[in-house]
């Protein structure tokens, strides 16, 4: 593609950049990304996604690629002092909400090279590897961006608008003035992946596991096939790079497995952070993944928000520099991702605390709790959605429990075989009535109308989450999240208003 103003920089080609890439790509924009090393990153992160993530790889067009590398989470044991079972969370039953099974683990170089494959193949989007962020500039107009090649030379890129995906040290942030907020946890944990054989998975525990011991706390997680993880905390005195070694690390796997059961993946000791940005904007720059928050990985989180921020942005920037919204439109992007980052890294907190609960007499008192909570006897709890709604931002002022979540994806019955929602309904700003209520004209919104032959559910998905939450319409955004709901034509009507008065284009940019 010919080089002169891009619409779309991106600093970083990880998960958070490369899903970025994707999704601006997809809306016909012209992207540039560039990264620092030219292969996908192979430590130990990312072993957990969740539905609404895979929801974005669908936009993408890569869901059944990813698909291939998950399995669906094992059920989740919590162990006490006395190793007595505490609590424990089953894997969610069918009719899954969104169409795809809620919790999953999976292979994050894997899943970053379908992603990567994906955005290669968009002839609008320009990808640099070997390519370091150097520089920052910005006017009214653009951003431009000075890049450093491998050979020493440099170059500079424009574009209308810069994200910085560029991970936890991000250079972007630090160019745009961006600092973090700490919420408050720095614990070392050493990570580690194994390849485990036959002989190592006969031994090994079938269901994943939260070892909630003062001495150690710990986690083990069954993962797609034969790849297992650990995430053990370091105590105070130990080397977190002796620990980290072959031999100190089998040291501490000796209690479960040994080098003959098992093959050393990967391996490395980490500082669990919880960190958010300050601000997500700074003019033409937003931050975006790690270079906006780092979490403890508890509920295995990390990655999907950073996905869920470059969802939220995408259509934004898409919409303004198509001149459909104002600029306003872009700083409902930090008030929304922050908000609801230090909501969900708060339950992240919660729940390392929980775990790694170092006091012996407060670990004791938790269990305690916990089994008295459940009445002595430890029953499974579907292992329900973390995540917190939207609480601010572009939502209907018009309070309801649904404002601010996430719409269903129902399974459509259609020409004979079942699609998606989203497959049908495409993306964009959404109108979906249960059948009988008549939608008035509407803007732009694509009428989604549940129950006729156009839009025949295979599961009740839809009209139960209607019945739940007493309405018959919601307004979905382009990123799924519900902005408002109604449940008389009088109501939908003044809903339709408001909506209308929001979107106005309004501030140029
Ligand atoms: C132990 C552990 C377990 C985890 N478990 C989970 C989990 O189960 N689920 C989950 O969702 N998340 C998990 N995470 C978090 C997840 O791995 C990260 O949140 C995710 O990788 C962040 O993606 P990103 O694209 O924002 O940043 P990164 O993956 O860090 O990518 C940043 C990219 O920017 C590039 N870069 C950096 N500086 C520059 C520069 N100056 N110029 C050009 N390029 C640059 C880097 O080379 C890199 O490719 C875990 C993390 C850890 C450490």
């Amino acid at each position: 593609m010919a080089q002169g103003v891009y619409d779309v920089a991106i600093a970083g080609f990880g998960p958070s950049g490369a899903v970025a890439a994707g999704l601006l790509g997809g809306m016909g924009l012209r992207v540039f990304v560039c990264d620092r090393s030219h292969e996908v990153y192979d430590k130990p992160r990312a072993f957990a996604l969740d539905h609404e993530i895979m929801r974005v790889f669908q936009q993408l067009g890569v869901a059944e690629q990813v698909l291939e590398f998950t399995e669906p989470f094992t059920p989740s044991e919590f162990y006490g002092v006395e190793g007595q079972l505490i609590k424990r969370f089953s894997t969610a039953e069918p009719p899954y909400p969104l169409g795809f099974t809620p919790s999953l683990v999976f292979s994050q170089p894997h899943v970053e090279q379908v992603v990567r494959e994906h955005v290669a193949s968009l002839s609008n989007v320009d990808i640099a590897l070997g390519t370091t962020l150097t520089g920052m500039a910005q006017d009214a107009d653009q951003v431009r961006l000075q890049l450093a090649e491998e050979d020493g030379t440099q170059r500079e890129v424009r574009a209308r608008y810069a994200i910085g995906c560029d991970g936890a040290s991000s250079t972007l942030r630090g160019l745009a003035g961006i600092a973090l907020e700490d919420l408050g946890f720095d614990q070392p944990w050493l990570v580690v992946d194994v390849l485990a054989n036959e002989q190592g998975l006969a031994k090994l525990p079938k269901v994943s596991m939260q070892i909630c011991e003062p001495q150690r706390p710990c986690t083990y997680l069954v993962g797609p096939n034969n790849h297992r993880r650990w995430e053990i905390s370091i105590n105070e005195g130990e080397d977190p790079k002796e620990v980290a070694t072959p031999e100190g690390t089998w040291k501490l796997l000796s209690r479960w497995i040994t080098p003959e059961d098992a093959v050393l993946w990967r391996q490395a000791s980490y500082r669990f952070h919880a960190l958010v940005a300050d601000r997500w904007r700074a003019g033409r720059v937003f931050v975006a993944g790690d270079a906006a928050h780092q979490q403890p990985p508890f509920l295995g989180q990390g990655m999907c928000q950073g996905i869920r921020d470059v969802a939220n942005l995408a259509w934004k920037l898409d919409a303004v520099l198509r001149g459909q919204a104002g600029n306003a439109l872009l700083d409902s992007y930090g008030t929304e991702r922050k908000d609801h980052v230090t909501a969900l890294t708060t339950r992240i907190k919660d729940i390392g605390q929980l775990v790694g609960q170092r006091d012996l007499d407060k670990a004791r008192a938790r269990d305690a709790r916990l089994l008295e909570e459940c009445g002595g006897t430890v029953k499974s709890q579907p292992r329900q959605s973390v995540q917190p709604a939207l609480a601010a931002g572009l939502l209907s002022p018009l309070a309801h429990a649904a404002v601010g979540s996430i719409f269903p994806q129902p399974w459509i019955l259609r020409g004979g075989r079942k699609h998606r929602m989203d497959e049908l309904a495409g993306r964009g700003w959404r109108l979906v009535t249960l059948d009988g209520t008549a939608p008035p004209a509407t803007q732009d919104l694509r009428t989604v109308r549940i129950g006729t032959p156009d839009f025949n559910e295979a599961e009740g998905v839809a009209a139960r989450w209607f019945a739940q939450q007493g309405c018959t319409a919601a307004i979905v955004r382009p990123d799924h999240y519900v902005w408002g709901v109604a449940q008389d034509a009088a109501t939908l009507q003044k809903q339709l208003e408001t909506l209308s008065q929001q979107r106005q284009p309004g501030d140029k940019t």
